[in-house]
């Protein structure tokens, strides 16, 4: 969400030719597929804690959560460095260091191959590790 947020003030304050970045159609593109996602990841932590309150959650509905909120993080943090252009880069701006804590939520939040397998197991009955 930090990342979204300074992407979008980002878009609407960085002049390239004749208008602010955010005024280009696939830059807006850009935006409005980060808003969905982090939509569609908040309802889906929404959700688990509906389930956790009711103490119906299963571990791998908390895996599909985990597994799809890091990863979407992280190309959210990637795609907005790259809208900051060069000064993506800096530590003048927060996405760089995000993107770089967000590669190790991707592995102690329990790895991504991991929760695929977990789901692997959920869907198909067999699992695929020991
Ligand atoms: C910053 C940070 C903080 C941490 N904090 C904690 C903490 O507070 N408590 C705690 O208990 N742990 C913590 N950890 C450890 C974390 O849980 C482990 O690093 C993580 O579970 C992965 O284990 P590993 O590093 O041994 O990697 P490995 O198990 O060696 O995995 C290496 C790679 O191989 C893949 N892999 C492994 N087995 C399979 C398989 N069967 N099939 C397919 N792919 C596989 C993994 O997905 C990964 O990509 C932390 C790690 C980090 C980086």
């Amino acid at each position: 969400m930090a990342c979204f947020d300074a992407a979008a003030q980002y878009s609407r304050s960085r002049i390239q030719f004749d208008r602010p970045i955010g005024g280009f159609q696939l830059v807006q593109a850009k935006l409005a597929d980060m808003l969905t996602e982090i939509t569609k990841a908040q309802l889906l932590c929404i959700q688990l804690g509906r389930l956790k309150e009711k103490g119906s959650v299963k571990p791998e509905q908390i895996s599909l959560a985990k597994r799809n909120n890091c990863e979407i993080a992280l190309d959210i943090a990637r795609e907005a460095r790259d809208l900051l252009g060069a000064n993506g880069i800096t530590a003048e701006y927060p996405v760089m260091r995000h993107m770089c804590n967000l590669e190790s939520v991707k592995t102690y939040e329990g790895t991504h191959n991991i929760h695929t397998l977990v789901l692997g197991e959920a869907v198909t009955g067999i699992a695929a590790y020991r």
